[in-house]
Formats: structure tokens, C-alpha cells, sequence
């Protein structure tokens, strides 16, 4: 099984060092395959050894091995988050040899590096490339596989518009994002209804802090990156929130002398 994890791992950091590729190329909408890797600087093509994900980067010591400047910090890191939250997915789903477990867990891992990739373009462009959030949907739809996927799926695609409008209404100007309705139907497969609800709600308080600090500024707040670690959150401690769940349930119950078990 250590096998099996470390190669869930080193299939992470190559897909984060993909994703690497798509969050520079995507936006402005250059190829995504061509031209071959080169430094963003003196535009000299990258010899193999130079585009080993992660290992490369720590050789070379974060310069260019032609011109020396310097290669963001952003490269490596998103290739060992794309490691991490393969191994995390590959913890959380499988339990024993089983080809169906660890197919999800490589759904659900491959989702939430397409959620990183998402979360930084938005940061920096305020929107997300159509490419990633159809597959960000097609991933959680085969990781849910059933029909209750799809279903939650489109269910939390319609509260995602009535509550667009009900906010756009009370806010007087065009409220959240249409790129959003992706996430909110990603929540609904992945987590299913209960925990598909707390998810919006945990990526909406995660919003508070933010908002906060950039009250003053004049800077429009992304949202993918908060609705995307709510539902990283809850997936992650899933068992928690269904025992909170179930507990407020009881508490609401008591309260009305409604028995329960
Ligand atoms: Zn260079």
C-alpha cells in the first residue's frame, strides 16, 4: 500500500506541475502544449531534466539554469500541494486493494488540484477558464458515480441561482459570479445534500476574515477559492460535521419534545 501512495503522490506532482502550466497559459489563452516549457525570462526552452516537478526546481535552486533569474516559489509549491492532496484523497478513500476506491481517490484528488489552479487564476484574473470548471463538474460527477450525484449536482445548481438572484435583489448590482454555479454543483455531487449545504456555509464564513482585511481596499473578493476550501474542508472531515449535523438535529428536536434515537 506505501507503493501505491507514494505513486498517488508522484502522479500528484506531476498533474500540479500540469496545472502549473494551465494557470500561466490558460488565462491569456496561449497554447497549452505548445511551446515547450521555457524560462518565463530569457525564454530559452527547458531541457528535460530541468522539468522534473519539484526536484528540479530545489537543483536548480529556484533560478534558471541559463540566465540564473529567479523561477517562482509558486512552481513547487503547487506541485507539492498537487502531492499532498493526492495522498490525502488516496488516505481518505481507500481502505484495502480496491480498484473502485482508488479511482475515486484519484477523482477527488484530481478535483481539488483543479480547485487550486482555479482558486490562484481567480485571485489574479477574477474569473476561471470554462476548460477547468467543466472538468472540475466531470470530476466530481465520476467521483460521485450515481445518480444521486448528478441529481445533488443539478439541485445545487438551481439553489445557486436562486440565491444569485435573492442576493443580486438585495445588494442592487449583479452578485456572485456565474463561474460559481460550478462549484456549488461540484459540492452537491461530492458531498451530497446535508454536507453539500454546510460546505456553502463554511466557505462563506471562511469569506468574513477576508473581507475584513480588504474592506478598505478597493478589490473585489474572489469567491471560487472560499466555496473550493469549504468543500475541501467538509470532504476532509466529513465523519465531524455529519456528527455536528446530527447533533443540532437532536438539539432542534428536544426543543420541540420531538423523541428521536
Ligand atoms: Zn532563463
Amino acid at each position: 500500500m506505501i507503493f501505491l501512495m507514494i505513486f498517488y503522490f508522484i502522479l500528484g506532482i506531476c498533474i500540479g506541475s500540469f496545472s502549473n502550466v494551465l494557470i500561466y497559459r490558460l488565462p491569456e489563452s496561449k497554447s497549452i502544449n505548445f511551446p515547450a516549457s521555457h524560462c518565463q525570462s530569457c525564454l530559452t526552452p527547458l531541457k528535460f531534466y530541468h522539468n522534473v516537478p519539484l526536484f528540479s526546481w530545489i537543483f536548480l535552486g529556484g533560478k534558471c539554469a541559463f540566465c540564473k533569474s529567479k523561477i517562482s516559489v509558486q512552481y513547487p509549491l503547487v506541485e507539492l500541494a498537487g502531492g499532498l492532496l493526492m495522498v490525502l484523497a488516496f488516505y481518505k478513500e481507500v481502505n484495502g486493494f480496491d480498484y473502485f476506491e482508488l479511482l475515486k481517490a484519484f477523482f477527488i484528488g484530481v478535483l481539488f488540484i483543479v480547485l487550486l489552479a482555479m482558486s490562484i487564476i481567480d485571485f489574479r484574473y477574477k474569473g476561471a477558464p470554462d476548460l477547468l470548471l467543466n472538468t472540475a463538474v466531470v470530476l466530481s460527477l465520476l467521483y460521485a458515480f450515481s445518480f444521486d450525484g448528478v441529481k445533488n449536482a443539478l439541485i445545487f445548481a438551481a439553489i445557486f441561482y436562486a440565491l444569485r438572484f435573492l442576493l443580486s435583489k438585495y445588494k442592487k448590482q449583479e452578485a456572485m459570479g456565474l463561474a460559481d454555479v460550478y462549484i456549488f454543483a461540484c459540492m452537491g455531487a461530492v458531498l451530497g445534500l446535508n454536507l453539500g449545504f454546510v460546505s456553502i456555509f463554511i466557505g462563506a464564513v471562511l469569506t468574513i476574515p477576508a473581507y475584513a482585511i480588504v474592506a478598505k481596499k478597493d478589490y473585489e473578493l474572489p469567491f471560487i477559492p472560499f466555496l473550493a476550501a469549504g468543500l475541501f474542508v467538509v470532504w476532509l472531515f466529513d465523519d465531524w460535521f455529519l456528527e455536528v449535523l446530527k447533533f443540532i438535529n437532536n438539539f432542534v428536536l428536544d426543543l420541540y419534545g420531538i423523541p428521536h434515537g
